[in-house]
């Protein structure tokens, strides 16, 4: 990463617009600008300043254009960076910044503004990464916790923790000078304290990554029952219009069909199976496969069954056959239009009793549905994990703390500072103290070129 080159990408998305906007950042980036630039001498004028003039190649004239000046260290890189707007035309864009690369610039890899933001000091890593969010984000919330993210999110107060336990690291690896003596620097009941301070901040990030992936990326809901059960009729009932097809021959939905269902906020991807019967014939095997599959990837399961039709002997072998560690079910008697007053108070006590013919009883279900995938508990939750990244950090980091705290009081002080260290490198992974060029590199690709 060599950030003594001035890099230049389009920072707007390719294809024709009003504007297209041309980022440069780097040391040469305003000498850069200046030597096609017909206008005032832009390296005489002040940081957070706009320009109007004309970029020049030779003789030729390729467009006006507005500079935007920002002098380092006051800028997003907190390099010299210029932004030319100019007009959207694919054929000018692609003059502009061939015709910068001529003058000295070299192509922008992708994220490769931001990287250099968060190797200035800019961002933390978990901000950074918050930017390529708050690109993606495709609702409020996912909008608004990407935001909070960016503006520091947890990653300030893990920063606090962690010098916190560095101070305590440092004095154990003193007593570790003083060996012979056997002296003890660093006091065993502050750091206890702090310890069980850490955790209980780590453990409820934890905690709140099964919602903050959820706003993220929604959660995956599998539709299962057997044939006729009433599954895409509930599905279409759920979505409120006519998706899947619906028919009286058992075993019509022989793949697999996904749908969005907002509930409060939260994307639900719903998806309809194939009937979970014995298949008998091979095209719905597959499809029968499937649906396990499915499910074993999903977090919610809503299992339908015919209220009317089902025997007890199949109720219970399907409940068995689908029930998984770690995925909620939610059990659904559909067709309660057909029941009578006393088998649906008998159904109501073991399952959500629905109509998905005559849409009744949705609403509650979807709430219920709702329930079943969030804590409520957790909604008014501050900061919300929502990086896998990061929740493998936060893991290790606790395992690595749960170790300090078990041996607080017997091992040696060369086997705690190794627990320590342990805690503060995984800390490090998420805020970015720690970093490998694999960790970076794996990061920032993500990111598009220009960001
Ligand atoms: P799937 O095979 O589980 O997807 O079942 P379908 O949604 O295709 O429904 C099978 C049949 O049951 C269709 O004829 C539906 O009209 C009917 N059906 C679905 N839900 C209800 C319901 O709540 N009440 C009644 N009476 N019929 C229903």
């Amino acid at each position: 990463m060599n950030q003594s080159e001035t890099i230049v990408a389009l920072a707007t998305p390719n294809g024709i617009g009003a504007i297209g906007i041309i980022r440069l950042s780097g040391p040469d980036a305003i000498i850069i600008a200046q030597k096609v630039w017909k206008g005032k001498d832009l390296t005489k004028q002040g940081s957070h300043t706009l320009h109007f003039g004309r970029i020049i190649d030779g003789d030729m004239e390729l467009d006006e254009v507005v500079a935007s000046l920002f002098v380092a260290p006051r800028s997003y890189t907190r390099e010299n960076v210029v932004e030319i707007s100019c007009h959207g035309s694919n054929y000018i864009i692609e003059s502009i910044i061939k015709l910068f690369i001529k003058n000295g610039a070299r192509s922008a890899k992708a994220g490769e503004f931001t990287l250099r933001a968060f190797l200035n000091g800019q961002l933390d890593l978990s901000q950074a990464e918050a930017v390529a969010d708050l690109i993606a984000s495709n609702s409020k919330a996912s909008q608004q916790i990407a935001l909070q993210q960016l503006r520091g999110g947890f990653s300030s107060q893990l920063q606090s923790l962690r010098d916190q336990l560095v101070q305590f690291a440092s004095l154990i690896e003193l007593e570790l000078d003083f060996a012979e003596e056997d002296v003890e620097f660093a006091n065993r009941d502050q750091l206890k304290k702090l310890i069980h301070e850490i955790t209980k901040v780590i453990g409820s990030l934890i905690q709140s990554f099964e919602l903050g992936n959820a706003i993220k990326n929604g959660v995956n809901t599998v539709i299962a029952g057997r044939p006729n059960a009433g599954k895409s009729t509930l599905l279409n009932a759920l979505l409120n219009e006519e998706r899947a097809i619906v028919s009286h021959i058992p075993g019509t939905t022989r793949d697999t069909i996904e749908e969005v269902l907002n509930i409060k906020g939260i994307n639900f991807r719903l998806i309809d199976t194939a009937g979970i019967r014995e298949a008998t014939d091979a095209i719905e095997q597959i499809g029968v496969q499937r649906t396990m599959e499915k499910i074993s990837q999903s977090a919610l399961l809503l299992y339908v069954f015919d209220a009317e039709q089902i025997t007890d002997e199949e109720l219970i072998s399907d409940m068995e056959s689908l029930q998984k560690p770690g995925i909620a079910m939610l059990i659904i008697a559909n067709k309660a239009d057909l029941l009578n007053d006393a088998q649906l108070a008998a159904l109501s006590q073991n399952a959500i009793v629905i109509s998905a013919k005559e849409k009744q009883h949705i609403e509650e279900l979807k709430q219920k549905i709702y329930a079943a995938a969030i804590n409520e508990q957790l909604t008014g939750h501050e900061t919300l994990v929502t990086n896998i990244r990061h929740l493998e950090a936060l893991q290790k980091t606790e395992e690595a703390l749960i170790r300090v705290l078990d041996g607080i009081d017997t091992v040696t002080s060369d086997f705690l500072s190794m627990d320590i260290k342990q805690a503060l490198h995984y800390l490090g992974e998420i805020t970015g103290a720690v970093t490998t060029d694999d960790l970076l590199e794996n990061i920032f690709s993500k990111f598009c070129i220009g960001k």
